[in-house]
């Protein structure tokens, strides 16, 4: 069988690992490098397309796919269609790295061999590929799920799944439109039976519920004073006793328990080793990670927060009043920056910089002290200089890192590298 790759990045690269263990015959097309009839004759005589999330649907590739006809899957689809395991799966806006992590970390600690998949880098189609070679026994996978890849699943029935949250991001792919990306996170649940479709805690209280398609819901974990985590009126576990920081990340623990609890059953909730399990977990770096700590100042990196909501978790987690010196401004994905404004009586001062540093400042230089800066090293050490003791300097920038930095991951190395050193 003949089949199109579109896109060779992550996960065309996966794609193309399952399609060799399938046996199939391989196209590639790569966004300018495609010409005219003869590609799209070469696109037609192929089964199906598996389409790279970094195809956007305005490009002429995706563009010239769409008008061949050809069924036009992602790899998540592809990968669904082939593996032959227990199958759970997370999206929203914030947090799904954190409760992918937190799933697996819990499903291992309670005896199943459970692996991360998709969006969090790990190919699913490669494991897949694996798994058809004999390379590996099969696990249970838990897939961190983009919208990006949401956008192109037909037949993706894990047996349950989370909408952690949904806020302003991406809208640069969605028109502008919360409602278009709300509905292409909904399709996450297409055929998940309604009582284990998972809300994340802050959707369970909020209209935006209603964008992804879905009224029904499975939750029954709660925690009624915001430390106690239980169910059925039984306490599992106390969020101070966690090194999980913040309301968000309470969210995450409440999403990861009941993907469990649906998959597994409720006995194990009450098990010790998962209640150990939950309390040596700790999110990964640069998500409100703390890098130093000097003359009373704390320096603390979420370059991870790429994206408005994930600014107020974190100085809602953080934060004591004006007692902040922010770090924003990157590269814009079509986002929303008044949602910034309700958080803002946590700054002390905000240190903008990067390509959408004037877009924030017109939008919160009336609400909280603000300086622009040219560039990403001087704005850290402004921040550095001004702290006083009690305060905390962070870096959470509410936008995408590539104007500056190849990902989020160097402008966090960065920004450890510069707080660590003396004082310039
Ligand atoms: P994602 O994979 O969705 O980007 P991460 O777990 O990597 O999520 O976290 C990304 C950023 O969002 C970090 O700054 C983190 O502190 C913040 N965050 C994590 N969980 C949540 C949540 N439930 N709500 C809001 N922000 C969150």
């Amino acid at each position: 069988m003949k089949i199109a790759i579109l896109g060779r990045g992550v996960s065309g690269r996966s794609a193309e690992a399952l399609a060799v263990a399938l046996g199939y015959e391989i196209y590639f097309f790569e966004d300018g490098t495609f010409s005219g009839k003869d590609s799209e004759n070469e696109l037609r005589s192929c089964r199906f397309a598996v389409v790279s999330p970094g195809i956007p649907p305005a490009s002429p590739l995706y563009r010239m796919a769409v008008a061949s006809g050809i069924e036009m899957i992602s790899e998540l689809e592809f990968a669904a269609r082939h593996f032959p395991g227990r199958v759970l799966a997370v999206t929203g806006t914030n947090g799904k790295t954190t409760t992918t992590e937190l799933t697996v970390h819990l499903l291992c600690a309670i005896g199943f061999e459970a692996v991360s998949v998709g969006n969090i880098g790990n190919g699913w189609s490669e494991l897949t590929a694996e798994i058809i070679r004999k390379e590996r026994p099969i696990p249970f996978a838990v897939v961190e799920v983009s919208s990006f890849q949401l956008e192109l699943v037909q037949d993706f029935a894990p047996e349950a799944a989370v909408i952690l949250n949904l806020a302003s991001d991406h809208l640069d792919r969605y028109h502008g439109s919360m409602q278009e990306y709300g509905m292409v996170k909904g399709r996450i649940f297409a055929h998940v039976p309604s009582e284990n479709r998972i809300f994340g805690e802050s959707l369970l209280t909020s209209p935006l519920r209603k964008l992804t398609g879905s009224k029904a819901f499975g939750n029954r974990l709660v925690s009624p004073d915001g430390d106690t985590i239980s169910y059925g009126g039984r306490a599992i576990v106390r969020m101070s006793e966690t090194r999980l920081r913040g309301a968000h990340n309470r969210e995450n623990l409440l999403a990861a328990l009941e993907l469990i609890r649906c998959a597994c059953g409720d006995d194990v909730l009450f098990s010790e080793k998962l209640r150990e399990a939950i309390k040596s977990f700790s999110p990964g770096e640069h998500r409100l990670e703390t890098v130093a700590e000097r003359n009373g100042v704390v320096f603390i990196n979420d370059s991870k927060a790429t994206n408005p909501h994930a600014v107020l978790a974190a100085l809602n987690a953080v934060g004591k009043e004006g007692s902040v010196r922010l770090l924003l401004g990157g590269l814009d994905k079509g986002m929303d920056f008044s949602e910034l404004l309700g958080g803002l009586h946590f700054v002390r001062k905000a240190y903008l910089q990067g390509q959408c540093r004037d877009k924030i400042h017109a939008v919160i230089k009336d609400a909280c002290e603000c300086e622009c800066f040219d560039a990403f090293d001087e704005a850290v050490y402004t921040a550095a200089r001004e702290a006083r003791p009690g305060e905390t300097v962070l870096l959470s920038p509410a936008c995408a890192s590539m104007d500056m930095f190849k990902n989020y991951r160097e402008r966090g190395e960065r920004f450890r590298l510069l707080v660590s050193q003396p004082e310039r």
